[in-house]
């Protein structure tokens, strides 16, 4: 603990016998930094809470605040320059309702602490992202998806939130109750207040496989995509933009009556894998969930990377767009011709397919979705300068953003593509009229008009 951390650590106790103090967090020695250390945060202030009456007490002494979620975004949306308040201590199930199959949870749990118990207790999220390590309330706030064409994002699991606003009072903000309102509070980029609990949709517990093949050509995805895409539950396209092929096509399929993938030696001219891969082939696939068609829970299938592993690659950074599912395979073409101005820099990209969803912010709404995801060396200027390159090629598709990845689209652009921000603006207007929750990136992204 360094001397200022310790004078917060102590003044805290000391100053609030009755609201229990919020403790300074001492993990950091500096200012820490993102998961992928790309991106140090602007300020050493950390705070944790442990309770909704700490968060409220914090909220209402604060003029200015964001909440740091388990740090996986690769720009400076979680970024403040005054304070940041972590929740990673409340992290528990607070209920789950087996008739209405929900599950609530406190704001700082991850899906990696909540699957294993959700499955002993014979229940399932629908859709996972590629990692477990994420936080829920994070992951929900910023639309982050897994795959699958009848899959929503991960957020459209969410059926209510609870939320400390700017005054620091509660808020709850259900599906049932408050239609309107709540489509454009779940993917909320932290713009809306504090979460400090979240209430998922569940359903019950399932068992997966998942298949790997190697060397799809480009030309079955030109001609089958939407076969390819329709032969699991959930399917990622794994490439390097080389040699006119996808590198690996991960197929992840429900053991459940009617839905499972029937695996042959061969998928559209690609190979079936004869052991575990990682997406990039070249590292080892320990740190990957398991494949070769062998059974298991939901959760240990439907992420590409263990819990307790370093997902990805690490030291890498990460760009991700959206397109209208229509013109999935037109945006693939047109990435592909950039190949050689792309490849340089990749580590991988991979192509997955989302469902339409209803929530205002987020890049699937009204739209079934191609995403191309792009992870690239960490090497952020070669990346600055190539991302108006692959903007400009996606542009004739309306492409959208992923909120936590890096892009450089101009405000002007993301406000042509979000056709509901005016309407979040007025949201976020209400619940935080002074833009306490306002950081550089919200800013600049969307409330300077
Ligand atoms: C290796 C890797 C793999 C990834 N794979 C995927 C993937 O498969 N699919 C995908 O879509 N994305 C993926 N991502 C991106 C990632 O899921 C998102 O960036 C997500 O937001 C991370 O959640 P977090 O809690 O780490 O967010 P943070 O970076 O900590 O915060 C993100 C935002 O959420 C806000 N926030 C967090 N908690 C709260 C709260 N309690 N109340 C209010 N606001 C809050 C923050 O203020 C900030 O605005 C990946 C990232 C990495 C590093």
């Amino acid at each position: 603990m360094n001397k200022r951390t310790f004078i917060r650590f102590f003044a805290g106790i000391l100053a609030s016998p009755v609201v229990a103090p919020l403790f300074a967090w001492g993990a950091y020695k500096d200012k820490p930094k993102n998961w992928a250390g790309n991106l140090q945060y602007s300020t050493d202030r950390l705070y944790s809470a442990n309770s909704v009456e700490q968060v409220q007490a914090f909220v209402k002494k604060q003029s200015k605040l964001k909440v740091l979620g388990s740090r996986h975004c690769f720009n400076n949306i979680a970024d403040s320059a005054h304070n940041l308040l972590s929740l990673k201590s409340m992290d528990g199930i607070v209920a789950l309702n087996a008739e209405e199959r929900t599950v609530t949870v406190d704001a700082g749990m991850t899906y990696g602490q909540l699957c294993p118990l959700l499955h002993n207790k014979g229940f399932a999220l629908h859709n996972l992202a590629s990692l477990p390590h994420i936080s829920i309330a994070g992951a929900c706030t910023t639309a982050t998806h897994g795959s699958g064409e009848k899959n929503g994002n991960l957020s459209t699991a969410v059926s209510a939130l609870e939320i400390v606003t700017a005054t620091g009072d509660v808020l709850n903000v259900t599906r049932k109750r408050d239609g309107k309102e709540f489509r454009g509070a779940v993917v909320g980029l932290g713009a809306l207040g504090v979460i400090t609990k979240v209430t998922l949709d569940i359903q019950p517990t399932f068992l997966m496989r998942q298949y790997v093949y190697e060397n799809l050509p480009l030309a079955a995805v030109k001609d089958h995509f939407d076969a390819i895409e329709a032969s699991g539950y959930s399917v990622s396209l794994f490439t390097d933009w080389q040699k006119q092929r996808i590198n690996e096509v991960w197929i992840k399929s429900r053991d459940d009556a009617g839905q499972t993938f029937n695996s042959s030696p061969e998928f559209f001219g690609a190979k079936r894998a004869a052991k575990n891969l990682h997406p990039i082939a070249e590292l080892s696939a320990e740190n990957c969930t398991e494949q070769m068609g062998v059974s298991g829970p939901w959760f240990e299938r439907l992420p590409h990377f263990r819990m307790g592993f370093t997902p990805s690659a690490g030291k890498e950074l990460q760009s991700e767009y959206f397109v209208p599912r229509k013109h999935g395979v037109e945006a693939i073409l047109a990435i592909e011709r950039l190949r050689d101005q792309v490849s340089p820099h990749l580590l991988i990209s991979e192509i997955r397919t989302i469902a339409a969803d209803d929530l205002w912010m987020s890049p699937c709404y009204q739209q079934p979705s191609v995403t191309i995801h792009f992870t690239w060396k960490q090497d952020w200027p070669a990346v600055r300068s190539l991302l108006p390159v692959i903007e400009k090629e996606l542009a004739p598709f309306q492409a959208r953003p992923h909120w936590g990845k890096l892009f450089t689209m101009s405000p002007e652009v993301l406000r042509s593509r979000y056709t509901r921000l005016p309407d979040f603006i007025e949201l976020s207007s209400k619940y935080d009229p002074q833009g306490k929750f306002h950081n550089a990136f919200l800013t600049r992204n969307l409330f300077t008009s």
